[in-house]
């Protein structure tokens, strides 16, 4: 039995590149697609929507979106209203949103996965970065992406934030009296740690994460060069939710 896919923000750089995937697995089989700017009526016989609400009894296991901060809870939702799994690269979800999707995945007990970050490398630097916390308390983050990207700071950067909440004791880092002399220098503020967000053509997405303490630093740096880092995870996250009852926010949790 194939599981089927649909694929949300098809023509995107993230989407297209999960087509190429679901495309390229036997297990998996492509069966719509979803841009509301898309004038193609099929993609290689595979049928293009550009209204959501016309795939509402659709037969389909997963849907797959990469689209836009705007659109992604209004997207899940209606994924899970309609029975599709959902496999969610879109990033800008408010906790808030996240924990009503939990939710609603429970009432209809269907699987789902949020994932800021569906690179393997970058999963394990969050997962390093919070255990260096409990020793180094005084971090920065550094995200650095392509200058298209909608959101700031990345998914992934607030992920990491808030991993490292979890097990670093809360601190106002930075002199008691620091001040800024050019608004936003010191970056985003979580919890006492700074966040700083890096635009620039040719990047694709990247983190660092900088520890410091007396006399010594630590530097966790991960790279996506390629979108196709992306993909070995999106594949993880559609086979893992079809065997699932309630959504997760975090590949981590699939693996
Ligand atoms: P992108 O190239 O701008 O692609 C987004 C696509 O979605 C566009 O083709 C857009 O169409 C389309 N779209 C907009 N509204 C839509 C809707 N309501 N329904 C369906 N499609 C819609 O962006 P991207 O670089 O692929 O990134 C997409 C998202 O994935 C972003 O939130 C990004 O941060 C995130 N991302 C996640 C990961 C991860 O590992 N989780 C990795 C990279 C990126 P138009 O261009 O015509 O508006």
């Amino acid at each position: 039995m194939t599981i089927k896919v649909i694929v949300a923000g098809f023509k995107g750089r993230m989407g297209s590149t999960a087509l190429d995937m679901v495309k390229g697995d036997s297990e998996l089989e492509l069966v719509a697609l979803l841009d509301p700017f898309a004038a193609e009526k099929e993609v290689n016989g595979v049928p293009v929507f550009t209204d959501k609400t016309d795939l509402v009894g659709f037969d389909a296991d997963v849907w797959v979106d990469f689209t836009m901060p705007a659109v992604a809870y209004e997207n899940t939702h209606f994924a899970l209203e309609n029975g599709f799994a959902p496999v969610v690269g879109t990033t800008g979800f408010t906790p808030e949103q996240i924990n009503d999707l939990i939710g609603l995945s429970v009432d209809k007990k269907l699987g789902g996965l949020i994932a800021p970050n569906f690179a393997i490398g970058a999963i394990l630097l969050m997962e390093f970065a919070a255990k260096a916390s409990k020793y180094f308390p005084d971090v920065e983050i550094i995200e650095l992406h392509h200058d298209k990207k909608k959101d700031a700071p990345s998914g992934t950067a607030i992920k990491t934030a808030e991993l490292i909440s979890q097990v670093r004791e809360s601190k106002k880092q930075g002199a008691a009296d620091e001040t800024e002399s050019l608004a936003g220098a010191r970056g985003a503020e979580f919890d006492g740690m700074r966040i700083h967000s890096v635009r620039l053509p040719g990047l694709v997405a990247h983190q660092e994460v900088i520890f410091g303490a007396q006399g010594e630093g630590l530097t966790l740096r991960h790279d996506s060069y390629d979108r196709s880092s992306f993909m070995s995870g999106v594949n993880l996250g559609i086979k893992e939710v079809v065997k699932r009852d309630q959504l997760v926010y975090g590949l981590e949790k699939l693996l």
